[in-house]
């Protein structure tokens, strides 16, 4: 691919950042820059409903999907410039579990009355999706899942438990991964559920994590009714799918033009953090291992773009994505630590510290929800399959040991 832009390409970026300069401008930008809360909802403000209704007016809320679905047909590029726009100009993203996780599952395998029902709903973030995988018995050995889904009559009965739901506290729907045979090998018996999060017998219990956030649950399915039209795919059929749909989930996890904003940012405010008599990024120890960093990350863009251009012409991200995953949240990791470091003391208070003492808080804004971020950040190298498990995958399929 030709790294360098052309003509073609450097109008496009223009007319991206036109729009997003008009539907995403700077003091909207500026306000929410600073609260590292987690949302996943439908637009809780009406700034993020505005944005996402104008995404989809101009048909750039899903660019990655199929034109019949409101997917556009831009090239790699484009997209590889898209992706780095909207995160220079932190842009809110639609939910990842719909738009880019479950999507792909439903054009490729789900029915035409799944597609008309659901697609539509997730492009304009009007229904929030949760991903019902891990179990308290199984995280990294999916397999060993043992939630039960027993045919009866038009529905199947669904019991178990599963763990780390994210955001299955504020989700319309969750898919879900369900046994619906314990016949042959482990993979073979389980199948690919959608369940609507009323349906009577599910509880959401809530798990806070370590930085104060309350973004995962425990949901317990208790003979829950679900109609056999919610399967995806054939029965017994879902770790095929399950699995297309983790490729792209750590895919996204990598968080490439999110972790280059980040680096600039980190700089700037090195430039202007004062340390004797001189600014930090003077301090040639701080600045070399920025520069290591940055030198890692611009690998990373390499490896993205070579994945994404794969993805054009085959479909799908392959175990490569599983590279991007490792080393993604490694630089993000890392990232997160310098920033804490930079902002010394300033980093510590994080939003519901502050409520609880009834102040505001101290020190710089932009230092604000660094110590969250920073928290919520050690989780990304387990979430989306470990980096543990990502290196058994990069071994077997990619360097075939
Ligand atoms: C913040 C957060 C959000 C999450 N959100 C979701 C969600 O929305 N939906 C969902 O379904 N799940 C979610 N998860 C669950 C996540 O996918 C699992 O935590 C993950 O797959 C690891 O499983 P486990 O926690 O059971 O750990 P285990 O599988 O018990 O692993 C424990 C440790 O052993 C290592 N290990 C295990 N097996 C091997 C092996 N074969 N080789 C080498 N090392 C190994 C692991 O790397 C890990 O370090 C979330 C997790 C977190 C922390």
């Amino acid at each position: 691919m030709d790294l360098k832009l052309r003509e073609d390409d450097l109008a496009f970026q223009r007319e991206v950042r036109e729009f997003l300069d008009r539907h995403w401008p700077e003091d909207v930008r500026e306000a929410r820059r600073n609260t590292g809360r987690f949302e996943e909802t439908k637009g809780e403000s009406p700034e993020v409903r505005r944005f996402f209704d104008a995404l989809n007016e101009r048909g750039w809320a899903v660019p990655n999907w199929p034109s019949e679905w409101g997917g556009t047909d831009w090239t790699p590029t484009q997209k590889y410039i898209w992706d780095k726009e909207t995160a220079r100009a932190e842009c809110p993203q639609l939910s990842a579990f719909g738009a880019r996780m479950l999507a792909p599952v439903l054009y490729t395998w789900g029915t035409d009355e799944q597609k008309e029902r659901f697609l539509p709903a997730i492009r304009e973030q009007k229904m929030i999706w949760c991903q019902g995988y891990s179990e308290p018995g199984a995280g990294s050995d999916l397999a060993a899942l043992g939630t039960r889904a027993v045919r009866d009559g038009d529905d199947f009965v669904v019991n178990g438990t599963k763990i780390w739901t994210t955001g299955a506290h504020v989700a319309d729907w969750m898919f879900c991964l369900v046994r619906t045979s314990t016949e042959g090998k482990r993979q073979e018996g389980i199948s690919f559920l959608l369940i609507d999060m009323t349906t009577p017998g599910i509880t959401v219990n809530p798990i806070h994590l370590l930085g104060g956030i309350h973004s995962v649950n425990e949901v317990e399915l208790k003979d829950v009714r679900v109609p056999v039209a919610n399967l995806v795919g054939e029965e017994n059929r879902g770790w095929t799918y399950a699995k297309g749909l983790l490729t792209h989930e750590r895919t996204g996890i990598a968080g490439v033009a999110r972790s280059e904003v980040a680096l600039e940012r980190l700089k700037a405010i090195a430039a202007r953090t004062a340390v004797d008599g001189g600014s930090l990024w003077d301090d040639a120890d701080f600045r070399r291992r920025v520069i290591e960093l940055e030198i890692d990350l611009e690998a990373l863009a390499m490896t993205e773009l070579r994945v994404l251009s794969q993805v054009e012409q085959g479909g799908a991200p392959g175990p490569e994505s599983s590279i991007l995953k490792i080393r993604g949240t490694e630089i993000s990791q890392a990232l997160q630590v310098m920033q804490i470091e930079v902002f010394g003391y300033y980093g510590m208070p994080y939003p519901d510290q502050t409520l609880i003492d009834n102040e505001g808080p101290v020190g710089e804004a932009y230092a604000h929800a660094a110590m969250q971020a920073m928290l919520y950040g050690r989780a990304a190298t387990i979430f989306g399959g470990s980096n543990e498990i990502q290196k058994n995958i990069i071994s077997k399929a990619v360097l075939g040991l």
